[in-house]
C-alpha cells in the first residue's frame, strides 16, 4: 500500500501542538489542532484558537508567513473526534500524562481509519504502555515522534518504535520528517525521556539543585550556561521558560519514577522553588512568565 501524508490532525493546542502545527504548514501541510472544551468557555474550540492565534506573537516567527496560518483548522475534540477520520496521521500532543494520553488513544481508536498512522509527541513516557490494550491495527501503526521546541527551529527529531510497531510505519515516517519536514531523525529505544531529554532533563535539574545550594541568581546561572558554552542563545532557565514549568515537572517526575539508579533518582527530585512557581502560575512563557517576565 502507498502510504501519503495529506493531512494531519495535531491533538493539543499548547506550546508544542501549535508549534507542530506551524512547522507543517510552513511545508505546505494541513492540520487540524484540536483542544478540550474549556470550562465555561462561550466559543467551544477557545483553546484551539488561542494555541493558532500565539503563533502570530511568537519571536522567533513559528510560521514562514503569517498566511500559513490557513493550513491550520481549529476545532475541539468533542465536536470533531469524528473528522479524525478525515487525516492520515493523529499526533498527540497533549500534557505529559500516562493516563490522559492512553483514555485519548481508547477514544481515537474507534475514530481513525485502518492504517492512520498515529504518534505521541511524549517527552518521555513509555510508548509501549500508551499503546497497551489497544488493537492489533492500533499497535502496529503506532510510535512515538518527539519534536523539539521550537518545532520550526530544532531539526532534532525523536522516533520511537513500540513493542509492536511495524517496520515499514517506522521508515514511512522517518523519511517523511527528513524530506518532507526537514528533520534530523535519531531513532530511540522505548526507554525513559529516550536520548536527548534523560540527558537534557538530567542536567538542567543538576543545574538548579547546584544554583539552589550554592545560592546562585538566575541571571548568573544563565550568563554561565548560554552562549559562552556553546548554546546558541537559551541557556538553563531561559530554555524552563519556553518549556514550561509545568511540563518540564512533569517529564521530571515520570524520570524520578521511573530510573532505579539512586543517584539518578536524586537527581530528579523536584526543588521546592519550582513546585512554589507552579503552584503560583508561574510556569514561563505561555503564561505569565516564570523565571523571567513574559516577552
Ligand atoms: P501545554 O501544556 O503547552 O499544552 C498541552 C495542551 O493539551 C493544552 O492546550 C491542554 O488544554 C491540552 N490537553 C490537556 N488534556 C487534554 C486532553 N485530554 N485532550 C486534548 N487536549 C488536552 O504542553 P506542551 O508543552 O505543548 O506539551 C505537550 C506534549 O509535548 C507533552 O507530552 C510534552 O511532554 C511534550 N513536549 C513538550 C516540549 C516542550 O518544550 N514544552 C517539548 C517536547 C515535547
Amino acid at each position: 500500500m502507498e502510504r501519503k501524508i495529506r493531512k494531519v490532525a495535531v491533538i493539543g493546542a499548547g506550546v508544542m501542538g501549535a508549534g507542530i502545527a506551524a512547522h507543517l504548514a510552513n511545508v505546505g501541510v494541513p492540520s487540524l489542532l484540536l483542544d478540550i472544551v474549556p470550562e465555561g468557555a462561550t466559543d467551544r474550540n477557545a483553546l484551539a484558537i488561542r494555541g493558532r492565534d500565539s503563533l502570530l506573537k511568537q519571536k522567533p516567527a513559528a510560521l514562514y508567513s503569517p498566511q500559513n496560518l490557513a493550513y491550520i483548522e481549529v476545532g475541539n475534540l468533542e465536536d470533531d473526534l469524528h473528522r479524525l477520520s478525515e487525516v492520515d496521521w493523529v499526533i498527540e500532543v497533549v500534557v505529559e500524562n500516562l493516563a490522559v494520553k492512553q483514555s485519548l488513544f481508547e477514544k481515537l481508536e474507534t475514530v481513525v481509519r485502518p492504517g492512520t498512522i498515529v504518534s505521541s509527541n511524549t517527552s518521555g513516557l513509555s510508548i509501549g504502555a500508551m499503546a497497551a490494550g489497544r488493537s492489533e491495527s492500533f499497535r502496529t501503526h503506532f510510535l512515538g515522534t518527539h519534536f523539539f521546541n521550537p518545532p520550526r527551529y530544532m531539526k532534532l527529531l525523536e522516533i520511537i518504535p513500540g513493542p509492536d510497531t511495524a517496520p515499514d510505519v517506522v521508515e514511512f515516517m522517518a523519511a517523511f520528517a527528513e524530506k518532507r519536514l526537514g528533520k534530523g531523525v535519531v531513532y530511540c529505544k522505548d526507554t525513559v525521556n529516550f536520548i536527548a531529554n534523560r540527558i537534557g532533563t538530567y542536567g538542567l535539574m543538576v543545574t538548579v539543585q547546584e544554583m539552589v545550594k550554592r545560592g546562585l541568581g538566575v541571571d548568573e546561572v544563565d550568563a554561565l550556561t548560554g552562549p559562552v558554552i556553546g548554546r546558541p542563545k537559551s541557556a538553563t532557565f531561559r530554555t524552563l521558560d519556553i518549556v514550561g514549568l509545568d511540563t518540564f515537572v512533569h517529564v521530571a517526575t515520570n524520570c524520578h519514577h521511573a530510573v532505579t539508579d539512586l543517584a539518578e533518582k536524586e537527581a530528579f527530585v523536584i526543588p521546592d522553588l519550582i513546585e512554589q512557581m507552579v503552584k503560583r502560575g508561574m510556569i514561563g512563557q505561555k503564561a505569565k512568565g516564570g523565571f523571567f517576565k513574559k516577552e
